[in-house]
């Protein structure tokens, strides 16, 4: 997977391509999509979710340009499998999922897996973090037609918010970097996530 869908790409950064090695992602799937694991598309991981495609964690991750101690958020837990390779790269990451279950879930195996740095807390994402701001880096794992405000005040100045923004039609995987309270806006590439649900959409 990492030599083939990931190097075989364009991710470059040895720190994103040595984390994609090291996180078991079948310990995030269950049943018959442990044996899938390793290939290159989402999965199902209950309650209409997916797991990401390997290839856009890898450049999701590799987007942020993170630094060992940053400390980062991710909106939308999911399976926890994002989250892991983040914490095989950063000091603290704290993650928010607004389905109990997922939550539980995830919190239950980046445990048991040993992640000792990565903070799971059931809930919606829209207002981040407080308590834990601000972040060097944050990224969004579901589709958002805007920015939730709460999330560009909680990004540290220099700092790298990484999401899917929801366009007419498709979606845009976007960095956005804040520099002297400024943002700027860079398109990644198109992409298809499941939407962010909750606030953003009242
Ligand atoms: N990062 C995950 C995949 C995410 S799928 C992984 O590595 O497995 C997107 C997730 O975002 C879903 O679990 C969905 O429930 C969650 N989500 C959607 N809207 C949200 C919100 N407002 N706050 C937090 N989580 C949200």
């Amino acid at each position: 997977m990492v030599e083939v869908d990931l190097r075989g790409r364009d991710i470059t950064d040895p720190n994103v391509l040595a984390a994609m090695l090291k996180v078991p992602r079948h310990e995030f799937v269950t049943g018959k999509n442990k044996n899938l694991a390793y290939a290159d598309f989402p999965l199902p991981i209950g309650k209409d979710q997916t797991i990401s495609q390997p290839y856009i964690v890898a450049l999701m991750t590799q987007s942020a340009r993170l630094q060992p101690e940053d400390r980062v958020l991710e909106i939308g837990t999911g399976s926890g499998y994002q989250a892991a390779v983040l914490a095989e790269m950063v000091k603290e990451v704290y993650t928010i999922e607004i389905i109990e279950a997922l939550a539980a879930d995830a919190r239950s195996d980046l445990k048991r897996l040993g992640y000792d740095n990565v903070k799971v807390k059931h809930g919606d994402g829209y207002q981040g973090w407080e308590e834990f701001a601000p972040f060097n880096a944050i990224l969004l794992t579901a589709a958002t037609p805007e920015i939730p405000q709460p999330l560009i005040d909680q990004l540290k100045e220099g700092g790298r918010m990484v999401l899917p923004l929801e366009g007419m039609l498709f979606q845009d995987l976007v960095r956005i970097t804040k520099s002297k309270g400024q943002l700027k806006r860079e398109k990644i590439t198109g992409v298809r996530f499941v939407p962010m649900t909750g606030e953003v959409r009242q």
